[in-house]
């Protein structure tokens, strides 16, 4: 089978790589499509160490079953289904407690177990979704960002009617606006390309405006340096701000601005198992529109993986990769 084959920072081709097998438990999934996202391209351009090179990457991934291994019930080959990334262990307190997100034990596919990017993979069966059939595979690719977002508005606590603003509209601030304004918030929005903005407009969120009321809710999604900073000066006072985009750089904020301003600041790590994702494949079925595949611009046949790592970046909307 052929996979895209990370050999460098920046060194990305496609190869032939051994077909593997599912083991009891498993579930060999044929895969249809795997979308790019931010923490893909730092692997890809070297800020973020891959575990071992050659390193498959990706973990936004959607295919069909193609066998299934011993004791696994509810999946049989042909049905389409969707991959959750984290592998969490299901026994520590943390996975017992809900928590799957913590679980220090997990595996994060693409990042430190071998990825999506592939025309086969193998992966737990409790990871492996079934979704209703005949889906087109750009909603599919964007169920784990999608449900990424999910978390991020459920562990904020807005309610239906609150505003809220939204820092970067990238492929993730883009389905987090679009999860808001579905919730029923009003949503601001903050993006300087232009293009992602008008996408953020169709979806239903409004540019923010210069001045004006602080909000009581804030989203990062840029992960860009400051970006953080500018959302809690337009924080409301006992307003909540949720963090999703990362970098390294320490946050300004003083604990006088946190206290005086009784802000809470959470740091919203992907999702837990299996409420999160669960939600979001059932929203799948609803007819909900618009559609999670509205936030997705570009599609690239494997062989072009390397130009849409080198797309990405700048896309206006998801890029993913057509496997089938
Ligand atoms: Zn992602
Ligand atoms: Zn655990």
């Amino acid at each position: 089978m052929r996979a895209a084959v990370l050999t460098g920072p920046g060194a990305l081709s496609v190869v032939s790589v051994p077909e593997p097998a599912c083991g009891p438990g498993e579930v060999l999934v044929r895969m249809r499509g795997t979308g790019l996202c931010g923490s893909d391209l730092a692997v890809y351009a070297g800020r973020r160490p891959a575990p071992y090179l050659p390193w498959i990457l990706g973990h936004e991934g959607t295919g069909r079953v193609e066998a299934v291994g011993a004791g696994v019930g509810g999946l049989r080959a042909g049905q389409d289904v969707v991959v959750e990334p984290d592998y969490c262990c299901l026994a520590c307190a943390d996975c017992l407690a809900g928590r799957t997100s913590a679980c220090a034990g997990r595996a994060a596919v693409g990042l430190t177990v071998p990825g999506l990017l592939s025309e086969y993979v193998v992966a737990p069966a409790e990871f492996v979704w079934r979704v209703p059939a005949g889906l087109p595979p750009e909603d599919l690719v964007c169920v784990e960002p999608a449900t990424v977002a999910r978390a991020a508005l459920r562990r904020s606590g807005i309610s239906p009617g609150q505003s809220c603003l939204v820092t970067g509209a990238g492929s993730q601030g883009l389905l987090l606006c679009r999860a808001l304004v579905e919730h029923g918030a009003t949503v601001f929005v903050q993006e300087p390309n232009p293009a992602r903005l008008d996408r953020a407009r169709a979806l239903g969120a409004t540019p923010l405006p210069p001045d004006g009321n602080g909000v009581p809710y804030f989203f990062e999604t840029s992960g860009a340096p400051g970006v953080a900073e500018q959302g809690l000066r337009r924080l409301a006072r006992q307003g909540t701000a949720v963090l999703i985009g990362m970098n390294t750089a320490p946050l300004g904020v003083s604990p006088r601005d946190v206290v005086a301003g009784q802000l809470r600041i959470v740091g919203s790590m992907i999702y837990d198992h299996p409420g999160d994702f669960a939600g979001t494949i059932a929203a799948l079925g609803s007819g909900t529109r618009p559609r999670l595949g509205a936030v997705v611009s570009d599609r690239y046949p494997l062989d072009d993986v390397r130009a849409a790592f080198e797309a990405a970046a700048g896309a206006p909307g998801k890029v993913w990769i057509d496997l089938s």
